[in-house]
């Protein structure tokens, strides 16, 4: 049996690898660990710029979540998009996966289904996620205002550790299962009503047990593009290494940049393949740092960049 670990993105990653590994020691499926990691960083409002309520909201100033879950033994999947005033949307995505027939509820209609099953509806805004949004308003700021709304401007959003809203986490189980978690309040000050790939099942996410996980963060127009995380779980289903496929993920980005004449936009994916390797491969200057959880031991790696010529 393998031994269980979990990955997750980005330094407050590691409050999500604590947390699923103290759950998976004790035995627990490797999906209810990975949605207990995320759902720690989604309740953590002192985390600056993370997912969940007091994280960076859209233009309008409203913060909007989306979030997905996938069990690699089974294929089910459920998904939540541009759903406000729930704190907990990974969780609202189960539900989904579990009560509906359906994989995926949006906006309003989300929200209801989410009142439908106790969730209470809360107020996701901080006092300090409010001054944040008032000091770096888009408007305020006529140099930015192309950005979000030019048919390439996504391309030009610049991923760093310090402006990126997603933690998705990757568990493999004492079984041998694995289980993928992803949530996010999306790119700071996008569109009102614009999703990215994290609530996309194989953009996002993509989870089996007899290939792999994939788990992606950036730019979500890029990695939806490209279908980011299910182009890695197959290549690790063709034989690839965790490693081999998340670089082969970011040529391949690089490559869809190109072809539309625009520069390779940020984005950063990680892999976990049924045995427990890990990969993890960022684009140019994306400056990916994801944490990794085995045993007793929690490290922070930084990712491989892979440029354009690469
Ligand atoms: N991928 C997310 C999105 O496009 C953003 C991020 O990873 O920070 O919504």
């Amino acid at each position: 049996m393998p031994e269980p670990i979990t990955i997750a993105t980005w330094p407050f990653g590691k409050l999500a690898v604590e947390v699923a590994m103290k759950a998976l020691a004790k035995g627990e499926p490797a999906l209810d660990a990975a949605l207990a990691g995320a759902q720690a960083v989604e309740d953590d409002t002192t985390i600056r710029n993370s997912v969940g309520f007091g994280s960076l909201p859209d233009r309008l100033g409203r913060l909007t979540l989306d979030a997905c879950l996938m069990d690699g033994r089974t294929l089910s999947c459920g998904a939540v998009a541009c759903v406000e005033h729930i704190k907990h949307p990974a969780a609202l995505a189960r539900r989904v996966m579990e009560k509906t027939p359906h994989v995926l509820l949006v906006g309003e209609a989300a929200k209801w289904f989410a009142l439908q099953q106790g969730f209470p509806l809360e107020v996701p805004y901080t006092a300090e996620s409010i001054k944040e949004w008032l000091d770096a308003h888009p408007e305020r700021k006529k140099k930015d205002d192309k950005k979000p709304t030019s048919a390439d401007g996504a391309s030009d959003i610049n991923i760093n550790e310090f402006n990126h809203d997603t933690v998705t986490v990757l568990s493999l189980d004492k079984k041998g299962h694995l289980g993928g978690v992803c949530t996010t309040s999306g790119l700071a000050y996008k569109l009102p009503g614009r999703v990215g790939d994290s609530p996309i099942i194989g953009a996002g996410l993509y989870v089996d047990d007899l290939a792999g996980a994939a788990g992606a963060t950036g730019v979500g127009e890029e990695i939806i593009r490209i279908g980011g995380s299910l182009f890695i779980a197959e290549q690790m289903r063709a034989g690839k290494s965790a490693q081999e496929a998340c670089e082969l993920a970011c040529k391949r980005s690089n490559a869809a940049a190109g072809r539309r004449g625009v520069h390779p936009a940020r984005v950063a994916f990680l892999a976990l393949d049924p045995k427990g390797g890990v990969g993890a491969a960022c684009t140019e200057k994306a400056d990916f740092k994801y944490a990794v959880g085995r045993g007793d031991k929690i490290e922070l790696l930084q990712a491989k960049e892979i440029g354009p010529k690469a």
